[in-house]
């Protein structure tokens, strides 16, 4: 540096001016430099992306495939596009998935790259029969064609039950899942009844009867072959409601398990009972009720075929198998009867299946039914008379129980023989032809009337209704007048019958004639009018106030 300080001191202050000027453009340079690199960045991972995504473009199909079976450590039966392959596993693949029923993905040398889950998409079939491997099934379609698919995916080591809902893949004849539908549990109507003759009052010919028919046959069927003799098929208990057909079915089904048990027969036999309700069963949906009945079959074939006793019964028989062509029932329903038919030939081979039918329309049953092999033996299940109404009520009013101390002293303080004389005074009142007990007075045709009395709308439903009601009375009696004795007395069985009478749901309030025979029992006249003589409470209707039947019965109609 020369010249002179002040010249010097100018010329370092324009160096310093100089170099921060440089620093700063340096600065700005790098800040640049940076933005660029990661522009440049950016840019390459585009690059790498787009030419992934080219590639997988450019890459052969991947197929899916379905597995069959799994045979070695890497080679598994598959099915892929309709076809079916033994190929190669990738060793990335855990053998322990490859489940019959899994998808899997193939690649271009259809080797197993990926396993998949199960496909849970597909038809829902009906199991008929599980077949004897425990492997397969037998099952029903949509449109009732039977196929027999493999157990696969999640029923691997499961059994299904006939009549369960499975969904398939149609393709590979796998049954996947069962999928659950309520109808299935429509069927565990299955029951042990525990029902003994004992318990079913004033029956005894029917009782019999039925037992000569039934039990023999099934407990020794050897000399039934040996004669040469057909066990029946069936049975058919009819009459009017509420009077033991049910009861007696239910009965049948226990003595029978339990006979069989004692003859060793069947050293674990049960005794099941499928109580299917006509009106219940008919659906209007086409060949729907047919399946069921179907269905009904089947569970009582597997029943029976691990030696239980199996009792299929039908009641208001006549709302499912109506007579063919009468015109009373729909075209939906002449398939039912034949079905039915098929099915009850189909028993030919299982000898614990029972088919028990009630009805109190039995003239409407169509006759195929009611032909020798099918429903052969017939049985009436009539309303009780006196006799057999004194043994309902000791079913139900027995020496146990609480007895009123003044009905007690008149009888000697026996229970047994107070119990029989309230028994006896009860029925005495409820059967009597007295103006008090008429109930109905019925016009035929030809101008003959007829009156109803109570007893003639007597039942064992009836009956134990009765002694229901009293049992109530004694214990209001005793819970709201403390002073009174304790205990049932002939004076609650009196109040209770004249109530019944009074209240009774089940009598003829109806006047439709169709449902006064199915109540009555009655039938065979043609009825133009009923007169209802008795004041119901319920309705508030006076005592012989006349009432029209609602439909004018048509000529030649017989009830
Ligand atoms: P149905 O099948 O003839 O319509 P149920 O057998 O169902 O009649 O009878 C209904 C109820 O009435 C039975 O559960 C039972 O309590 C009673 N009952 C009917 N008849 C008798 C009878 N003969 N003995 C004892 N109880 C009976």
């Amino acid at each position: 540096m020369s010249g002179s300080p002040e010249a010097n001191a100018r010329e370092l202050i324009q160096l310093r001016q100089t170099i921060e000027t440089i620093e700063r453009q340096n600065s700005a340079t790098s800040g640049k430099n940076l933005a660029l690199v990661a522009a440049l960045k950016e840019a390459r991972e585009q690059i790498a992306k787009d030419k992934e995504a080219m590639d997988r473009l450019a890459l052969p199909p991947s197929a899916f495939g379905t597995v069959l079976e799994f045979r070695e450590d890497d080679v598994v039966d598959i099915q892929t596009g309709g076809r079916k392959l033994r190929v190669a596993v990738s060793p990335s693949v855990d053998p322990a998935e490859l489940i019959p029923g899994r998808e899997v993905i193939l690649n271009e040398a259809l080797h197993v790259i990926e396993v998949l889950d199960f496909e849970r998409l597909g038809e829902v079939v009906i199991v008929k029969e599980v077949l004897a491997d425990g492997k397969r099934v037998l099952v029903t379609g949509h449109a009732d064609e039977d196929t027999v698919v493999s157990l696969a995916g999640l029923l691997i080591g499961c059994k299904p039950r006939v009549g369960d809902s499975l969904l398939i893949d149609s393709r590979t004849k796998q049954a996947l899942e069962v999928i659950p539908k309520t109808e299935v549990n429509d069927l565990e109507l299955e029951e042990l009844p525990d029902i003994d003759y004992a318990d079913i009052g004033g029956l005894a010919p029917q009782i019999e009867a039925i037992r000569d028919a039934v039990e023999l046959p099934y407990l020794y069927p050897e000399l039934f072959s040996e004669y040469k003799l057909r066990p029946p098929k069936g049975v058919l208990l009819y009459g009017p409601p509420g009077c033991g057909k049910t009861l007696i079915a239910k009965a049948v089904a226990s003595g029978l398990g339990r006979r069989m048990a004692a003859e060793g027969n069947a050293a674990s036999a049960s005794a099941f009972f499928i109580n299917v309700k006509g009106p219940e069963l008919l659906n209007k949906y086409v060949g729907e009720t047919e399946r069921r009945i179907r269905l009904i079959f089947a569970r009582a074939r597997e029943k029976a075929s691990a030696g239980n006793i199996v009792v299929i019964f039908f009641d208001e028989m006549e709302s499912l198998f109506r007579t063919r062509g009468s015109g009373v029932s729909s075209d939906v329903e002449t398939t039912i009867v034949p079905q039915l038919l098929a099915e009850m030939d189909g028993v030919e081979d299982l000898k614990n299946v029972l088919v028990i039918g009630a009805s109190n329309r039995e003239d409407m049953i169509d006759p195929a039914i009611l032909r020798p092999g099918r429903l052969d033996v017939k049985i009436k299940v009539e309303r009780p008379d006196a006799e057999g109404a004194e043994d309902i009520f000791t079913k139900y009013l027995t020496a146990d129980l609480p007895l009123r101390k003044t009905d007690l002293a008149e009888n000697n303080n026996d229970p047994a023989a107070t119990v029989a004389a309230i028994i006896r005074t009860t029925v005495q009142h409820m059967y009597a032809e007295t103006a008090e007990n008429r109930f109905l007075e019925v016009t035929y045709a030809n101008g003959d009337k007829d009156i109803q009395y109570f007893k003639d709308f007597s039942s064992g439903a009836m009956i134990q209704n009765i002694v229901d009601r009293a049992k109530k009375m004694a214990i209001k009696d005793f819970l709201e007048l403390k002073l009174k004795p304790k205990g049932l007395s002939l004076d609650h069985l009196e109040q209770a019958v004249r109530d019944e009478f009074k209240e009774n749901e089940d009598l003829p309030n109806t006047t439709n004639p169709d449902d006064w025979a199915r109540i009555s029992g009655k039938k065979g006249e043609r009825i133009v009018y009923i007169r209802t003589l008795v004041p119901n409470k319920k309705k508030e209707e006076q005592g012989g106030k006349e009432i029209p039947p609602t439909v004018n019965v048509p000529t030649g109609q017989y009830l």
